[in-house]
């Protein structure tokens, strides 16, 4: 079966847009702040999206346009005015960064309850201890997890296989997976036997931004595979980092790219927007009053 990311993604943004029609109600209107830094095409294109659907659901979103030899000072001065100011929610600053800047510096001043990607490392540390409440998560692996659940993928007791460790995608989703009792290993490069382990898995999922790595012959006759990638061929086509024919042959289930996880991540990042709102404005109140 094909996962279908782009309903489930329709689905997640019908509930922000009703959550986001409460909160305005109230004369609340969840607000992000997007940086972006350079003109690299397919920031472009993320930020315009995420940009347009914030706007499309009811999210004050505002864009923050740096050029490509923007200094650090400059960055964190922005990032300090918007952790103060009261009508921003979420603060998100789009990747890649061009080398002269210092973005582990850059997440660090973030107000983490303004850290709409969950890369902060309190929010990050949170994940690891495995702690439930309000805090922002990776849109990605959140992303991703919803999708596991919706389609009643069990994960506990699971052998999870997760191919790259990046602090955008594996790192969290380990913690994620880890906190639902999956078992969870890591492969990369530098993994021995790197196919016999992708076998052992009920659940593979790839996140190496390498086209075609995983192949019918990496996989176990009804796994469940999620392709994260996102590789834009010379051709202009996107592909992930499956080949999706030969292994949909052989998987019980697995996600198309473009359609999968990608629509999910931005479904997520518009979700957790509103928590931030909602944490924001009104559960915290509630705290002070109580
Ligand atoms: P990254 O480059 O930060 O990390 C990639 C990881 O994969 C690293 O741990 C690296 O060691 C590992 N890796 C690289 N080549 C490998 C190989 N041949 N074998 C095994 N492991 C290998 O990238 P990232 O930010 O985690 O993104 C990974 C991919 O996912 C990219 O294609 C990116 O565009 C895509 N992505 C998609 C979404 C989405 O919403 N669908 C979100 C984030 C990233």
């Amino acid at each position: 079966m094909i996962i279908d990311g782009k309903k489930l993604a329709k689905k997640l943004n019908k509930n922000s847009r009703q959550r986001i029609t409460q909160l305005r109600k109230q004369g609340i209107v969840p607000g992000i702040a997007v940086i972006l830094v350079g003109n690299d095409p397919a920031s472009e294109i993320y930020t315009r999206n995420k940009h347009r659907l914030a706007r499309k659901l009811g999210i004050n979103s505002t864009m923050y346009r740096f050029p490509d030899n923007v200094d650090q000072k400059t960055i964190i001065n922005k990032i300090k005015e918007l952790n103060l100011d009261n009508q921003v929610d979420g603060i998100l600053v789009q990747k890649p960064l061009p080398s002269q800047l210092d973005g582990e510096q850059i997440i660090n001043e973030i107000n983490p309850e303004k850290d709409i990607d969950g890369l902060h490392p309190l929010n990050l540390g949170r994940l690891f201890a495995g702690q439930t409440g309000n805090y922002p998560i990776a849109c990605t692996p959140q992303g991703i997890m919803t999708i596991l659940d919706q389609y009643k993928v069990t994960l506990s007791g699971a052998n999870v296989v997760i191919v790259g460790r990046s602090l955008l995608v594996g790192k969290p989703l380990l913690a994620l997976l880890n906190n639902r009792n999956a078992t969870v290993t890591f492969v990369g490069r530098h993994t021995h036997d790197f196919s016999e382990v992708t076998n052992k898995a009920d659940i593979l999922i790839v996140a190496a931004g390498v086209p075609g790595l995983i192949t019918a012959n990496n996989i176990k006759v009804g796994s469940v595979v999620i392709d994260v990638g996102i590789n834009r061929l010379k051709s202009g086509k996107l592909t992930g980092d499956v080949d999706f024919n030969g292994v949909a042959a052989k998987a019980s289930l697995i996600t198309p790219v473009p359609g999968g996880v990608g629509p999910m991540t931005i479904a997520t990042l518009m979700s957790q927007s509103v928590d931030l709102a909602y944490w924001h404005h009104i559960a915290k109140s509630k705290k002070l009053l109580a």
